[in-house]
Order: C-alpha cells, then structure tokens, then sequence
C-alpha cells in the first residue's frame, strides 16, 4: 500500500524508552511522570466507574467538566467562556490537536510551525492535505523572529501553531511574543491553534500567558491543554479544547467521528479533582521548579553547558565540551554505556540542526534524578 506518510518512522518517544528499557536505563527521555497520579483522583475515578458511569459521555463532554474547565480559565486567566459552547474533551491533547488542524486545513493550505516542533503536528497537517512551513528557532534562546515569521505568510497560510511552555526548548513566550503575534493575526485571515499542555508548569514566579487571556487573540484560536501533564495521568489520554463557539462546532463535527466521547468515568473524576483540589494546579509550578533545581545542581559539576528551564518538564543540556558525536549517535550510546536515556533535539526540526543538545525530562524522583546527574557528571 502506497504510504500516506512516507516520512513517518517510529517515534522518537517510542524508541528512546524501548532502548532504555531494553539496557535497564534511568529512563530520562520520554515525557511522563515517574511518580503517581494522585490518590484522590485515583479513588475519584473508582468510585465513578463503580457507581456505573461507564457508558458513552455527551460527545463534547459531561457538563461538570466542561464548567470545571471554565471554572479554571476564569480563576488562572481572569476570562468568561461558554463552557457548553466552547469547551471540547478529548482523548488527550493529540487528539485535540489533530481534529483542530483537520477542523482548519484544507488541501494546499500552509501552516506555520516553530522547530523544534513536537512530532504529531506536521503528519497532522499533512493528513488534512496540507503542509507546514517550518521556521527553525536556535539555541539557547529558541526565540522567535516575528518579522521572519511574517515573511512566511503567504495567501496560502491557515494557521500558526504555537506551543508555550515548548516542548522541547522549555521555553516560555513573553508578552512581546503575543503582540507580535495579534499584530499579524490582525493583518491576514488566519487561525491560531494554541499547545498549551505544559501550562501550569511554568518557573521562577512567570505567570503562563495563555492566549485565552487575550480575547483579540482567543477569538481566532484553539487553545489545547492535556489533564495527563496537569495531574501526573499521561496514560489516562484525556485533554480539551477551548475555542470560540463557530470553531468549536467545526471542531466537534470531527471530534465525533475521530473518538465521538472521551473515557466518561475519568471525565466525572477529573471534574471532581478541579472542583474539591484546585490546590493541586496552583502548587504545580513550585512541585516541578524543585525537581528542575535537584538536576540543575546536581548537574552542576559536569561539563555539559545546562541551558535554561523557564517551563515544562524539561531540561536542555549541551555536550559541546564532552563529545563531537551527533545528537542521535550520542543519546544512543548514553543509553548504552552511561545507562541515561534522553531524547536528541535535532529529531524535531524539518532539517536537523549540527546543535549538540538533549532534552532530559525531570518528572521523575528526586532518586532517580540524583543518579541520573551522577552519571552524567562521569563523562
Ligand atoms: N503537545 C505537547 C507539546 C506535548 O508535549 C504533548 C505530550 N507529550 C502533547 C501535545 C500530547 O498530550 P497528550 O498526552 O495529552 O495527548
Ligand atoms: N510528549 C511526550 C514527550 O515529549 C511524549 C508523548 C508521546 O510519547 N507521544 O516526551
């Protein structure tokens, strides 16, 4: 059969943890906590299952969880949404992402796309006919050029996606960014659709500018965010999408013949979690700046050059000073005699960068970081 993603191989994600348990690495790669979801949300989504909320939910979702995420979008970003009108559940924010853009982009369109980009948005675009346009962002600032980005719009652009905190970079956007940003939205007719998953993770008292605070740039978006990075439940594939009623009716249209409804106990569970816990949102960032602070001093006496961490849970390190190996052949030979497993930057650009940068994701015990970083300092 004629592949209709013939660039597409096994995700690095897959790999690099396939590896790491195939050597019994310290598995650093792949982003996911190492630690538990919590028990209360644990006892929630028993309960709900054993009070017999196992058939299909609303397709958009159950209202509670819907109100819930208003709830959540007036108290962090301070703005009133319809919660039945514009809040969709998902089976994660993948799939959010990929009926968004099929929702937007038609055969020819042009999307644009900051690299390093995560992996499912480009054979996304793709499926729906359409192709991104990539435009590269460097290290150690990964920060964007609005004027190069403007220069890319053509009559052909759809969307633009952007992802802040970034995955990989953990890189925050800065208000200059957002009014770059609304200036060009103001001048063509396109849509935004908006990575939010590592929202609550943001470091050193930053707020997260979310695009939903911002109704000039929220009346054109799809802002997408992941419960499965908010409440350590990667395995739960549960998200939503936030956007103005027109676009979400375009969004549900697919919605219900991608998954129609997402896991109905969880969505009571998680419902349940938002309203008696908000608690656990508000202490994410302080919870994750603590495991980033372990590494980072416990890195401190390597020679890899540690770059900065501003959200998400991730961190960047530079062997410029240990190796001159390529990132792929360095990250496999880490998992191999250094017993680590990390992720290798160039994988998320349209063209692989020369950098001498791995992504190492610190959701993890303090234990295993602290042995992961001894390692590391060994070389
Ligand atoms: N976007 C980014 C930037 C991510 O890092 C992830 C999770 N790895 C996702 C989307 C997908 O989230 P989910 O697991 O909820 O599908
Ligand atoms: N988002 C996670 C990461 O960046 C991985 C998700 C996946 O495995 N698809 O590591």
């Amino acid at each position: 059969m004629e592949s209709k993603l013939p660039d597409v191989g096994t995700s690095i994600f897959t790999k690099m943890t396939g590896l790491a348990n195939a050597h019994g690495a310290l598995n650093l790669s792949q982003g996911f906590p190492e630690f538990d979801t919590p028990t209360k949300l644990k006892q929630a989504l028993a309960e709900q299952t054993l009070a017999g909320y196992n058939q299909y939910a609303p397709s958009p979702g159950i209202p509670a969880l819907q109100q819930e995420i208003a709830a959540l979008v007036a108290r962090r970003y301070h703005q009133d949404i319809d919660a039945a009108a514009q809040v969709t559940v998902t089976a994660g924010a993948t799939e959010a992402l990929f009926v968004a853009i099929q929702a937007l982009v038609r055969e020819g369109d042009e999307v644009i796309v900051f690299d390093p980009a995560y992996d499912s948005y480009r054979p996304a675009v793709e499926l729906a006919g359409g192709k991104t346009v990539h435009i590269p962002l460097n290290a150690p600032d990964y920060a964007i050029d609005w004027t190069l980005v403007s220069s890319k719009v053509t009559d052909k652009t759809r969307a633009i996606i952007i992802n802040s905190p970034h995955n990989p970079s953990a890189k925050t956007l800065k208000q200059v960014d957002l009014d770059s940003l609304k200036a060009l939205l103001g001048q063509h007719d396109i849509y935004l659709i908006s990575d939010e998953v590592y929202e609550h993770i943001t470091f050193d008292g930053a707020s997260h500018l979310s695009v939903l605070r911002d109704p000039a740039l929220s009346e054109r978006a799809f802002v997408i965010s992941s419960f499965g990075k908010t409440f350590h439940c990667t395995g739960w594939k549960m998200g939503y999408c936030v956007a103005p009623p027109a676009l979400s009716s375009e969004f549900r249209k697919i919605h219900q013949f991608v998954n129609f409804s997402s896991f109905t106990p969880a969505q009571f569970a998680l419902a349940e979690m938002l309203r008696d816990a908000p608690e656990h949102v508000d202490e994410l960032s302080d919870f994750y700046q603590q495991k980033r602070d372990v590494l980072v001093q416990a890195l401190a006496p390597s020679r890899f050059n540690i770059l900065p961490s501003e959200g998400t849970y991730f961190l960047l390190l530079d062997y410029s000073d240990i190796s001159t190996l390529d990132d792929v052949t360095f990250c496999q030979q880490l998992v191999e005699k250094s017993g680590v497993a990390a992720i290798p930057l160039s994988v998320f650009y349209e063209n692989p960068t020369q950098d001498k940068i791995i992504r190492l994701c610190f959701a993890k015990e303090t234990d295993t970081l602290i042995a992961a970083a001894e390692k590391l300092c060994q070389l």
